[in-house]
Formats: structure tokens, sequence, C-alpha cells
């Protein structure tokens, strides 16, 4: 049983929680909780805050808590409530093309201890977060297509990817268009549901004897000569040591108040999904499509997401027909009984990008006990779990030179002078 605030000011002891069950596939996440409402303590104190109750900031708080640390998760509004929401939920190591050797690198460890913490996120939270281990396609329509790709990618393929000749591809994959020339299958790779992912975070958390407050609005990072010294909320001020900032696109603000300029640019995404009728289910694809001009992600709960556009400088959420209509008219070349699917519903995100293509993860050097968690552009989920994993690290004493991530100082565009 674990705690949980909210911004009203009281204290929520949560005795149960439904999530997303496997026998239930079409459920999305509904919540039955019996809450026992008692009155919030006057004054709070954790050794760690955490700012952002997206899939970072839970699967830091995560992290955390694993290690039996007082980790305190503050959220403006509901946890995977941001870009988390939005996601594919596509933890496409090998598939994704990374600019930095370290990014692909963190991808794969990522995705491993993801997979790692499957069973004890699913016991302590009873949240299924839907993770698929089906392997993603990359098909190609030429062999001067599959040429540029090679010529253009920047990350080295990883050894385990299988070329699929046009046969094997007919093959194995029956509903994929029968002109494909070819296809890579990169069987380790995986997918989840994201909003499932970040609750059976902020759950298991919580199980582990973290506290995660809702609804906090107003936050500002308090620190004076000797560095950070907690917050001040719309609900009063805690104290702590450290304060990890992960809040996604809004965390520029949060670090602009502490002088700090650490740039989060927006690129906004659509998606679309669909699903197939019993009667044309020998269409559906049963592994991820990732294509040069769209991705298809066969999801746990029987539906099937396409996406994305990518728009930049947009920050609002709407849908337009134009993006819908790329995504059909992509999904529909590649998987050609997709014409027999029907439509559900589309939604939009906004992705946190950062100048240089990297995240921010590290302390930030001109406040001590502030950290950084943010800008993980468009593998956020896939990234959530190393994360975690190194701002844990970072709070126990490492270095960021030790764990071999100074390309990630949040800093360091202020050093290159990128950003004053
Ligand atoms: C269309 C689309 C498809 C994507 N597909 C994938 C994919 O397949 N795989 C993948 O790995 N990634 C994918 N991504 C990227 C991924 O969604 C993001 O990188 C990730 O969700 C970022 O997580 P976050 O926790 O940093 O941010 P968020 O999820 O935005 O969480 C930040 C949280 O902080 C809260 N917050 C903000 N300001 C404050 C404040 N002042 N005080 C308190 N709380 C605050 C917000 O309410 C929010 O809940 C996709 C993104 C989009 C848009």
């Amino acid at each position: 049983m674990g705690e949980r605030f909210t911004g009203s000011g009281r204290c929520i002891i949560k005795a149960g929680y439904r999530g997303y069950k496997k026998s239930d596939p079409l459920n999305q996440g509904d919540e039955m909780v019996k809450e026992i409402i008692t009155d919030r303590p006057n004054k709070i104190h954790a050794e760690t805050i955490v700012v952002g109750g997206g899939v970072v900031g839970c699967a830091i708080a995560y992290e955390l808590a694993s290690r039996g640390q007082d980790v305190l998760l503050v959220e403006r509004s509901a946890i995977a409530g941001g870009t988390s929401c939005a996601a594919a939920g596509m933890l496409a190591a090998d598939s994704e093309d990374f600019a930095h050797p370290l990014m692909a690198k963190l991808a794969r460890q990522s995705r491993q201890l993801l997979h790692e913490q499957q069973v004890l996120m699913t016991t302590l939270s009873e949240v299924e977060t839907g993770l698929q281990r089906h392997g993603f396609l990359t098909p190609f329509r030429s062999y001067s297509e599959l040429s540029s790709y090679k010529d253009n990618r920047r990350s080295a393929l990883s050894a385990d990817e299988v070329w699929w000749d046009r046969y094997a591809v007919q093959q194995e994959a029956s509903w994929l268009n029968r002109d494909t020339y070819g296809a890579y299958y990169r069987p380790y790779e995986s997918e989840v549901l994201p909003v499932h992912l970040t609750k059976a975070y902020a759950e298991s958390a919580q199980a582990m004897g973290a506290r995660v407050m809702e609804g906090i609005k107003d936050i500002r990072v308090q620190a004076n000569e000797y560095g950070v010294q907690g917050i001040t909320t719309s609900t009063g001020e805690m104290t702590c040591k450290h304060v990890v900032i992960a809040a996604g696109l809004q965390s520029e603000d949060l670090m602009r108040h502490m002088n700090l300029s650490l740039p989060v640019w927006s690129v906004k995404g659509e998606i679309a999904a669909v699903q197939f009728s019993a009667e044309h289910a020998g269409y559906r694809p049963d592994r991820t499509v990732y294509a040069e001009d769209i991705y298809i992600v066969p999801k746990a709960n029987g539906e099937v997401w396409l996406g994305a556009t990518s728009l930049s400088g947009r920050t609002d959420l709407n849908v337009s027909v134009q993006g819908v209509q790329k995504l059909l008219t992509a999904a529909t070349h590649w998987v050609p009984g997709m014409k027999e699917a029907q439509f559900l519903r589309a939604w939009a995100g906004v992705r946190p990008a950062t100048p240089d293509g990297l995240p921010y993860i590290g302390a930030c050097e001109s406040v001590p006990g502030l950290f950084a968690a943010f800008g993980h552009y468009r593998n956020g989920i896939l990234l959530s779990a190393i994360t975690g994993r190194l701002i844990a690290e970072l709070l126990v004493g490492k270095s960021s030179e030790e764990l071999g991530i100074e390309a990630l100082s949040p800093e360091r565009l202020n050093r290159k002078g990128v950003v004053h």
C-alpha cells in the first residue's frame, strides 16, 4: 500500500488499484481506487524530490524506491498526463538511428533493464505494461532504397539483425506488401503500452515506499549558496537534499528560474489507432513495422497504432486531416489489408527535443543538489529505465565521468557557448 497526496492538501492512501489486465484486452487502464483520506502532514520532507510524473520521473522514483531511498514525486496534474500518454511505446533500441554512439548503447541497456523490471513491476503494481517482444521489421521497396538506408544510417547495424529477402518476407510476414524487396528483422525489439508502463513505475515505486503527490502547482526550486534546499508549491514548502527535474517539455521553465538555460524544443507528432475484426485478423501485423515513412505497432490491447508525423515547433495537440492521411497512406502501402481495419481514433503529443539531440541527464554543476532528466525527444519510453538508474547512481555520488555520460551533462551547451 503506497501513499499518494493531492494538491487539495489531502493525503490519499491507495488501498486498491486495477490497471490494464491481459484478460481484458481493450481495457486502457481504468482505476478502481479505494481511498482512505487523512489530513496532509504539515511538514513534508524527502531526501529526493522528483518533479514530473511522466515515464522518466516515474522510472526515477521506481529506481530510487527500489534502493530503499526516501523519494517524493510531485506532479502538477496527473501521472502519465504529459507526452508519455501520447507515445507509441516502442523500445526501438536496434531500429532507431541514434546520432551519438552513447545513445545507442544506453538504449540497448535500457531495453534490457525494462525487460528485467517487468516481473517485479507487475507484481508490485498489478499493472500489466503490455510488453510484447515480437521483434521489428524494417522493410524496403527496392534495392536503391536499401542502399540509401545503409549509406545514411549513423548507428552501426546490430549483429542480431537478420536480412529477409522477398521470399522470406512473404513466408514470415504474409500480411506485408508482397512487392516488398526485403526487410531487416530485429528479433530483440519490443514495445509497451506507455501509459501502463508509466503507471506501473509509479505504483511500484509507491509499493516500495515512495510518495507520489498529484495536482501540485506552481513548483519552484529553492536553493541558496549551499545548494538545493527544497521546493515551494501551491500547497506549501517541501524540504529535500536533491531535486530532480523530470518535467519533460516544461523543464526548461523550471530551470530558467534557477538561472539555467537548458533549451527544450517542441516536435509534435500524431498517431492513429485502428483495429482488425476477427474476420480480417489474418491481415493484422504480428510484428512492428518500423519503416522509413511510418511505424505500425500491433499493441497488447488489440489495437494497431500508426505513427507518427513530425512537426517541429508545434505545441498544439490538434490532429490534422493531412497528418492522418499521410499515416494511412503509408500504412496501407506496407500492410494492404489495413484498408479493412476499423479506424478508432487519432491523437497528438509533443516530443521534448534538445538542440544537440541528446537528453539532459546529470547534475547541474552550478546548483549543488539539482539534477536534470529531460529532453528525451522520441525515445523517452525506451530510455526511461536507464535514466532512472543513472540518476540513482549520480545521487549516491557517482560522477558523470565514472558513468560515461559526460556527453549528457545538463550544462554542456552553456560550456560550448551554444546557449548563454
Ligand atoms: C507521437 C509520439 C510518439 C512517440 N513514440 C515513442 C516511442 O515509440 N518510444 C519512445 O521511447 N518514445 C516515444 N515518444 C517520446 C516519448 O513519449 C517522450 O520522450 C517521453 O514521454 C518523455 O517523457 P517525460 O517523462 O520526460 O515527459 P512527460 O511525459 O511530458 O512528463 C512530464 C511530466 O511533468 C509534469 N510537469 C510539467 N511541468 C511541471 C511542473 N512545473 N511541476 C510538476 N510537474 C510538471 C507534466 O504534467 C508531465 O506529467 C513519442 C512521443 C510522441 C509525441
